[in-house]
């Protein structure tokens, strides 16, 4: 294949037209009305608004090369290999654990509703434990590595991020009855709603959406789960449906007086892609091998980002009670308990778009 031709095929890829280059030639428009028509419709939406959105910033004179280097080199990496590994996780769960669900619910005008709700509590459980389980947040870390919000922050993800998030999701709806082709429905409908909350302020000044916070995750509310401000960290794990946040009190609303701050609590080297990528890992690494006794070593793989086997924690827990605690509340930085961390503690983050 020629230089062109290669070239060609990856910006048809990257702008998600293969589905609708294919209904056009083929002249069957009539396809568009199905799961898989849906999907190819949406799919061009996102990358079009992010070169919007990158040339808006370029016109105010305030693109920055560093708030897009690291998510899209990302995106180079995870082309070649995350997607492969995401389908096969999701096909082996569907294969795995379907035939244990009590009941089946597919495509009808409550399957839905139910679906969604199901999905995400499990998408819900799977970003929950992605920032309280240190092993799990070094996959996840690399979404709040960015520390400027636009649409290319959606392709900051490490590869294997995609399986996790695929292996927890895809089990619970399954269990819970939500038949596969209802659940590609829903994915698609995620996906698609999980790369617009990263639309950046150059875009979308005030991102609340009027009314629709009440029920809707809005890109205020997941502008708020990647602030590294302490009163925001960890908070808003929903995607779509902000019911969970509510129900597990993680619901937050952005503050006016509380400007947000991107990123996660530690130093990151700046536009270095190997930081960003696995730096959570080798700090957890350092830990695991410091630590005295097999006991130690393993609850640092399972405990929160911050915790320490000496009892001097920094915790993005604790750094928020102590915040509380001295009644101001209304610290725009991260607090001193974090930010002086010795390891790492999470920004406040998606999925592999979520
Ligand atoms: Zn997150
Ligand atoms: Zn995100």
């Amino acid at each position: 294949m020629g230089i062109q031709a290669w070239l060609l095929q990856q910006l048809t890829q990257f702008f998600g037209l293969q589905s609708l280059l294919h209904v056009i030639s083929t002249g069957d428009y009539r396809s568009l009305l199905t799961v898989g028509g849906l999907g190819g419709m949406l799919a061009p939406l996102i990358p079009l608004l992010m070169v919007f959105e990158l040339l808006r910033s370029i016109a105010l004179r305030k693109f920055k090369r560093e708030d897009y280097q690291v998510p899209l080199l990302t995106l180079v990496l995870n082309r070649f290999i995350g997607n492969f590994i995401s389908i096969a996780m999701i096909g082996f769960c569907i294969g795995l654990f379907q035939r244990f669900a009590p009941f089946q619910v597919g495509l009808s005008w409550y399957g839905l509703p139910y679906g969604y709700v199901v999905w995400e509590l499990s998408h819900f459980v799977y970003h929950f434990l992605a920032h309280k389980v240190r092993l799990l947040w070094c996959l996840h870390a690399t979404h709040h590595a960015p520390v400027a919000m636009n649409l290319s922050v959606n392709y900051a993800h490490i590869f294997l991020e995609g399986a996790y998030a695929d292996f927890v999701r895809t089990s619970i709806c399954m269990l819970l009855g939500v038949s596969p082709p209802l659940l590609v429905l829903i994915m698609i409908i995620d996906m698609f709603w999980g790369q617009f909350i990263h639309l950046g302020e150059h875009v979308l000044r005030d991102g609340r959406l009027g009314v629709l916070r009440r029920v809707i995750l809005t890109p205020s509310h997941h502008r708020v789960h990647h602030a590294r401000n302490v009163l925001y960290m960890d908070t808003n794990f929903c995607n779509l449906l902000n019911l969970w946040d509510r129900a597990f009190g993680t619901y937050m609303e952005q503050r006016d007086d509380i400007v947000i701050e991107y990123g996660i609590t530690r130093e990151i080297k700046p536009n270095n892609l190997l930081d960003a990528q696995l730096g959570e890992f080798y700090l957890l690494a350092v830990d695991v091998w410091k630590a005295p006794g097999l006991r130690n070593k393993l609850l640092y793989l399972l405990m929160p980002p911050g915790w320490s086997h000496d009892g001097n924690h920094h915790t993005a827990k604790l750094a928020k009670l102590a915040l509380l605690q001295t009644g101001s509340g209304q610290s725009d930085a991260a607090g001193p308990a974090v930010a002086a961390a010795p390891t790492t503690s999470p920004g406040s983050e998606a999925a592999p778009a979520t």
